[in-house]
């Protein structure tokens, strides 16, 4: 079968299409896990479309053979969810037919396949059936498909939400004529926290209550990709006409959008629906003055709306989520028992988020449905334990170890990341960065950017000034194992 593999895609297109693939592989990872990951879909890379065809390269043969075989239909489903219109995966050995791989910046090189990765177990399983967008409402633009359980209703509110809900409440239930509240609205938070959960339900609220008001949700990926596919289709006027028509605009995951065109024509959209007091609403895995490649105008309007960052789950919440998410499985098993001690031993054992509370559930009724084994506590010890394995080797980022080194030293994540260089900054400030260094895998010059644009050597510096006042001085040594012990909750 040989592929009809254009030889070269525009920037922006491939732009699209990684961001689409890159969604897909996290999803990969987190239905198969870490190693079925990383023997089969971590060396995927996307290489272009033809037409409606999704073309993927392996580096080896062997791979190729593998994952068409065993994943080829739960990818494409995964892709349709993403663009029902896709028809085909094709799966192509990187080489000769790829000129331009090596200049691509973030390719891995082509020939370093490495050892042949291990016959992991491959079940046969089926992608979550997609639910279809049902809405027209948006003038013929599709959104992206929404969750129907993600409702305001199923939605657990508690300390670290309860800002975010009221607003988002207060934008869902706006009528026409309203003053837009807040605008644009931003919801900044880590992955699992529930962005996605509360902007879904702001569209499902407006959508049953408010019929009348045209509400759009799309994820950054969806929005880049139609945004190259109109270009390709010479149809960008429609495009733009289209979301400058409706009321309410919603964009998931920001952190994805990628290039200059499609940060340009975010830009457009942004400033004209706001400044026609459209109401636009946010998510990202961090704030606007993380995120790369916003124009200066894009952060100053983000700016200029409110700001509301979702945090961790009490013990509390921890509790509510898995009850809502234990009914809903009783209504598919209604024979299911979950005592509530093991509910409690989960509430307290998964602290991370809600995505981790509902794998819980998933694993503990999987577990019970398939061996008949009753859901108690000892069954729960060994069903989470790489769960509870994974929660001890959480990674922290950055944002944490801003926060948490900012709030030990009282002064400002704002200070650490300034240009100021009083004393009583500089030190809390070289000790983040040293913690950033040895704690997370980013490079020095990313992590110099990530504080206030400095260079990578002043980044280097800090790190050797730290190691050396370790040795020397017993307080700083002792701070930098309690910032430690608090990064590892
Ligand atoms: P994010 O988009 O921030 O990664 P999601 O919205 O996908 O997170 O949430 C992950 C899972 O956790 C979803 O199943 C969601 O319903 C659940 N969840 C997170 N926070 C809450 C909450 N406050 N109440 C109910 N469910 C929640
Ligand atoms: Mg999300």
């Amino acid at each position: 079968m040989t592929a009809l593999v254009p030889s070269t895609f525009s920037e922006d297109e491939a732009d699209a299409g990684r961001a689409f693939w890159q969604r897909i592989q996290a999803e990969l990872r987190a239905a198969h896990g870490e190693d079925i990951y990383t023997s089969w879909f971590e060396r995927i890379e996307f290489e272009g479309l033809a037409g409606t065809v999704v073309v993927l390269s392996t580096p080896t043969p062997f791979i190729r053979h593998w994952t068409q075989n065993n994943y080829g239909p739960e990818i494409l489903q995964r892709f349709r969810k993403l663009d029902s219109s896709l028809t085909e995966v094709r799966f192509k050995v990187r080489g000769a037919l790829r000129p331009k791989a090596a200049q691509q910046p973030g390719a891995t090189a082509p020939n370093r396949a490495g050892p042949a990765p291990q016959a992991s177990p491959a079940p046969h399983r089926q992608a979550d059936t997609p639910v279809p967008t049902s809405s027209n409402l948006s003038g013929g633009l599709e959104g992206s498909p929404l969750e129907t359980r993600y409702t305001f209703h199923n939605l657990v509110e508690g300390p670290s939400n309860a800002l975010a809900v009221a607003a988002a409440k207060k934008v869902a239930d706006a009528q026409p004529g309203d003053r837009v509240p807040y605008n644009p609205l931003f919801i900044s938070a880590a992955v699992g926290l529930g962005k996605t959960h509360l902007l879904q339900a702001i569209a499902n609220s407006v959508r049953t209550a408010n019929p009348h008001r045209r509400v759009l949700y799309l994820t950054a990926e969806y929005f880049m990709y139609r945004f190259v596919q109109a270009i390709r289709n010479k149809s960008t006027l429609s495009f733009k006409d289209v979301l400058r028509e409706i009321d309410i605009l919603i964009i998931d995951d920001l952190q994805f959008l990628n290039g200059t065109k499609v940060h340009e024509e975010f830009g457009h959209t942004l400033t004209t629906l706001v400044d026609s007091q459209r109401q636009v609403v946010i998510a990202a895995d961090r704030a606007p003055n993380d995120l790369d490649g916003l124009e200066p105008r894009v952060r100053s309007r983000l700016g200029g709306g409110l700001l509301v960052e979702l945090d961790v789950p009490d013990y509390s919440m921890r509790r509510h989520i898995l009850e809502h998410r234990i009914a809903a499985q009783k209504e598919i098993f209604d024979q299911l028992v979950f005592p509530d001690e093991v509910v409690d031993f989960v509430a307290r054992s998964v602290t991370t988020n809600g995505r981790d509370l509902d794998g819980a559930v998933n694993r503990l009724v999987a577990h019970n449905q398939l061996t008949s084994t009753p859901i108690d506590l000892k069954m729960a010890e060994i069903a989470l334990r790489d769960l509870l394995k994974a929660r001890e080797t959480r990674r922290p980022k950055i944002e944490d170890i801003q926060r948490v080194t900012s709030q030990h030293f009282g002064v400002s994540r704002q200070d650490l990341v300034s240009a100021r260089r009083t004393r009583v900054i500089v030190r809390p400030r070289q000790i983040a960065m040293y913690l950033s260094k040895t704690l997370t895998p980013r490079s020095l010059p990313e992590i110099g950017r990530r504080f206030g644009n400095r260079d990578h050597t002043t980044v280097l510096h800090a790190v050797r000034k730290v190691e050396e006042m370790i040795d020397r001085d017993p307080q700083v040594a002792e701070d930098i194992e309690t910032l430690k012990r608090l990064l590892d909750q």
